[in-house]
This record gives structure tokens, C-alpha cells and sequence, in this order.
């Protein structure tokens, strides 16, 4: 009951410990909007603001904008070119992406699915690869070109507030001064510590909460294209289930860069928690597969990382307005499935619009910025996120999916490729028997359901 108790007192945000501003620190300047957080959803809020006129401050914790992230991932291009036209001739991308795969694994064998086509490499394309290092570049020099002001190798400590509204934010040392503005838009990544702190979002659960691990292994652009049959520049995203997360629902993925490739895998914490695995054996569980190994052989090892995703879904989604200021990105929990760029691009420029609207009328409350919500909701990134939103749960109330179902793909897969002498009834007799000693029958017609009634 006890344990029960504090798990519950956990997922509520706690009471909102508000610093009272001192009269007698007074910043230089007020500006119109502050942004935490320079990636795609703090730089697109920022940039859209300047773009509207509105005095900005963009703060990021970091040297240089993508300095906490390592490696690269893949952006969806009609999501990025609605709201930044043909941003592949200013966005250095990496790959076009015609070929999209998923492989079942199992520790020896892979069933795999994958569709490539040239219509993919057309104009306005579908998928590019991109170092997140040349992404949150790109949208940070937009912000600025545009007029914010970005403060590199600023970490925000807390959020300022005055009778519950959000006026400021107080620098950690050695920048430990202070800057007040009307709106503060927190865009400070997975499990925002600002918005936690401030009681504004309550602690995320560590089941919502996925850890990953990544790697950029260097290998030369023909090695690439010959090993995973792609025409030159074009590139593939293969999804990992199964084998790679050990019996867990995680997932893995290879994406191909111009002369890199990336591995990331990851699970829920409470997952690392409960089995002991460490995050960096299940990297290693991709790369000793023995069919793996071949296609990063020679492979020169340039980049190791780790971070977060938020992969509670709709229900996980906290109250994203409060006066004064908006959550945005990985911070307010919109990320579908491990998509999360763009949802953080448009959760920013919706975050700019409610702010540019709330600043022209004056009215910098609650209820003036819910436009920000409305927009969400409107949109693809609710609508998407809320077509989803029993897929957390199938994962944890059958924790055994893909692992059980990767397992079983893969023997039916191999049994109907082994040629027996026998006659093809005994055949189907044998493999039916083999797969339904893995899971039986009435099982896999109530896993079906559960999935059917998920996607539905
Ligand atoms: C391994 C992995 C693979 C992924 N692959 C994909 C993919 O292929 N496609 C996709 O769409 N999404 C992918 N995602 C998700 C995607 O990375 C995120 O959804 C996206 O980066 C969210 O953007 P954001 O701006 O909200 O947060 P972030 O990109 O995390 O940026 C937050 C920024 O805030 C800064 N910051 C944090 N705290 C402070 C502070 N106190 N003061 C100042 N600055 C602060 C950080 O340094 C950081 O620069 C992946 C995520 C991971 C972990």
C-alpha cells in the first residue's frame, strides 16, 4: 500500500514550489518570449516568434546547438517542408530514404520486410537522414537570421514565477543571472526537470520513459550503398524487433548516413530496472549478430551516446499550459512511437502562434494561451498521438510481444524454407505443431485482439 501510495503521489505534479521574485534583482532586459532549449522545438518556437516580430532569448545548456545529442536520425520531409519550404536545400540532409525495412530477429535468423522504390527519391520526398548536429544548427541559425538572440553554454535552473505566473528564468553558475520575459516556452527535452521542479508536470514514470543507447560506427558512402543495396544517396531506416532488446518491448534501428551508419536500441527503464541489463549489452547484442556483423565490418567506431524518449503516449501527456508559459517537444511528451522532430517542430510553431497572439492582445494567461492546445489538437501531432494511445499500454499488459511473436515468425519462416522429404500435409502438420508448442492457439487469437483492438 505504502509503495502504492508514493507511485501515486509520483504521477501527480507536485505542489508548485514558486521562488518569489526579489524586488531588488532586476535584470537588463525583458524580452517578449524565452525559449530553454535549443533543438527542434525550443529553435522552431524561437524562430517562428522572431519571425513574427516578438523579442526573443533562445537558452541552451549546451556549446553548440545539438551538443547533448550524438548522432543522427531521420526527418520526415512533408511534415518539415510545410513549415519550412524545401528545407533540404538549406538543412544539410544525409540520405533520401527509398528503402524502409523491418527485421524480426531472433539470436541467429532474421525474417525481414522491406519496400524500396525511386518514387521515394523524388521531389518533395518522403524521408531524409540528418546529423542532429547539422538539424539543430540549421533551425538555430533560422532563429537567429530572424532576430532571436541565442545564449549558448546557458543552463536554465529554474523557472521565475509571480502569483503563479510565469515571469523568468534564473541561470545555473556560472551565468547565474536572471532574465524576465511574458512568456517562457520550456522546450528542455525528455523528462523536463524545469517543468517537474516548478510542479508544473508530474514526475515521469519510469515505464514512459525509454532510454537509448546509440552508436555512429564511420564506414565508406559505396560500402554502404553496396551492403545495404542502395543507389548512390539513397538511403534505408531498417527497424529491430526482437533479439535486440533481450525478451523486452523495445526496438532498435540501423539508419544510413553519407559515410556513417547510426545503431540505437533502447527499453523502458523500469525494463533496465527490473532485468539488470545494462544499456550498452543491448547495443552490443546488435552487433555481434552474426548477421549484422558482416555490414559493420571495417567500420571505424566515431560516436557513442545515450538519451531519453518519452514513450508514454497520449495518456502520458501532461497540461501544457500554465500562465505565462507553454511546454513544447520531448518536454510536454509528444513523441509517437520514436518520432519526435517533427512533433517538437510543429508543437513549436503552435506554441508561437498562441504566444504571438497572446502578446498582441496583452493577455499573457492560461486560458489566452490554450489557443496553443487547440492548435495541437487540431493537428496531426494530437490526432496522430491519440490514434496511438493504447499502444504503451499493449506494450506493458503483454510484455512479452515482440520478442514472443519475433521468435515464432521466424520458426514458422525457417520451417517453410527447410526442405523435408516428408509430404507437404505432414509438413504443415509438423510447422503447426512447432508453432503452437511456442504459444498456443487460443493465446494467439487474444494477443491478436489486443493488437486489432490497438489499431483499430
Ligand atoms: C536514440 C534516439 C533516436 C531517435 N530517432 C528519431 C528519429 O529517427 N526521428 C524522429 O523524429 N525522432 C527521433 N528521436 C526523438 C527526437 O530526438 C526527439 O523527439 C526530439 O529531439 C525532440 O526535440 P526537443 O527540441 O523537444 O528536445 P531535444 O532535442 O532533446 O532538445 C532539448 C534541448 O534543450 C537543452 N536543455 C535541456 N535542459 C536545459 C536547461 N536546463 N537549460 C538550457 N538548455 C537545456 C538540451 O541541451 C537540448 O539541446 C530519437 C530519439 C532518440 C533518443
Amino acid at each position: 500500500m505504502t509503495m502504492l501510495k508514493h507511485w501515486y503521489e509520483s504521477k501527480k505534479p507536485k505542489k508548485p514550489v514558486h521562488k518569489p521574485l526579489p524586488e531588488t534583482v532586476l535584470p537588463c532586459k525583458k524580452y517578449d518570449a524565452i525559449v530553454v532549449g535549443a533543438g527542434p522545438g525550443g529553435a522552431s518556437a524561437a524562430y517562428f516568434m522572431a519571425k513574427e516580430g516578438l523579442d526573443v532569448l533562445l537558452l541552451e545548456r549546451g556549446p553548440y546547438p545539438g551538443a547533448k545529442n550524438c548522432g543522427g536520425a531521420s526527418l520526415i520531409a512533408e511534415h518539415t517542408h510545410k513549415l519550412f519550404p524545401n528545407f533540404w536545400e538549406e538543412c544539410e540532409c544525409e540520405r533520401i530514404i527509398t528503402q524502409q525495412a523491418y527485421w524480426l530477429m531472433t539470436e541467429d535468423s532474421i525474417l525481414a520486410s522491406s519496400f524500396q522504390s525511386l518514387k521515394l527519391a523524388a521531389a518533395p520526398f518522403n524521408r531524409f537522414t540528418v546529423k542532429r548536429r547539422n538539424l539543430y544548427q540549421w533551425l538555430c541559425d533560422k532563429a537567429v537570421s530572424a532576430g532571436a538572440e541565442l545564449h549558448l553554454n546557458h543552463q536554465v535552473d529554474q523557472v521565475l514565477f509571480d502569483e503563479g505566473q510565469a515571469v523568468g528564468v534564473e541561470m545555473s553558475p556560472p551565468n547565474q543571472n536572471r532574465f524576465l520575459a511574458d512568456i517562457i516556452i520550456l522546450a528542455d527535452g525528455a523528462n523536463s526537470l524545469l517543468a517537474e521542479q516548478a510542479g508544473l508536470i508530474p514526475q515521469v514514470s519510469p515505464q514512459d520513459l525509454a532510454l537509448y543507447v546509440k552508436e555512429t560506427i564511420a564506414l565508406p558512402a559505396e560500402v554502404i550503398e553496396e551492403r545495404f543495396n542502395l543507389l548512390p544517396g539513397n538511403g534505408t531506416i531498417i527497424g529491430l524487433i526482437g533479439h535486440p532488446t533481450a525478451g523486452f518491448n523495445g526496438t532498435g534501428s540501423i539508419h544510413t548516413f553519407k559515410e556513417s551508419i547510426n545503431i540505437n536500441v533502447g527499453m523502458a527503464i523500469a525494463d533496465f530496472a527490473a532485468s539488470g541489463i545494462r544499456p550498452y549489452e543491448l547495443l552490443e547484442r546488435i552487433k555481434k549478430h552474426p548477421l549484422i556483423q558482416p555490414l559493420l565490418s571495417g567500420g571505424v567506431s566515431l560516436e557513442y551516446g545515450s538519451s531519453a524518449i518519452p514513450e508514454g503516449g497520449y495518456h502520458a501527456i501532461p497540461e501544457l499550459v500554465h500562465p505565462g508559459l507553454l511546454i513544447v517537444g520531448d518536454a510536454a511528451s509528444l513523441v509517437n512511437g520514436t518520432h519526435g522532430f517533427n512533433l517538437a517542430m510543429w508543437s513549436g510553431f503552435f506554441a508561437a502562434q498562441a504566444a504571438y497572439q497572446a502578446k498582441i492582445s496583452r493577455d499573457f494567461s492560461q486560458k489566452k494561451l490554450s489557443l496553443y492546445r487547440t492548435l495541437l489538437n487540431e493537428s496531426f501531432v494530437m490526432q496522430d498521438l491519440k490514434a496511438n494511445a493504447k499502444m504503451a499500454a499493449l506494450q506493458r499488459n503483454v510484455p512479452y510481444l515482440f520478442n514472443l511473436y519475433s521468435h515464432l515468425a521466424n520458426e514458422t519462416a525457417y520451417q517453410m524454407s527447410k526442405v523435408y522429404t516428408m509430404p507437404k500435409k505432414a509438413k504443415r502438420n509438423l510447422i503447426f505443431k512447432k508453432i503452437t508448442s511456442i504459444q498456443p492457439l487460443t493465446k494467439m487469437a487474444s494477443d491478436l485482439w489486443k493488437v486489432i483492438k490497438v489499431i483499430q
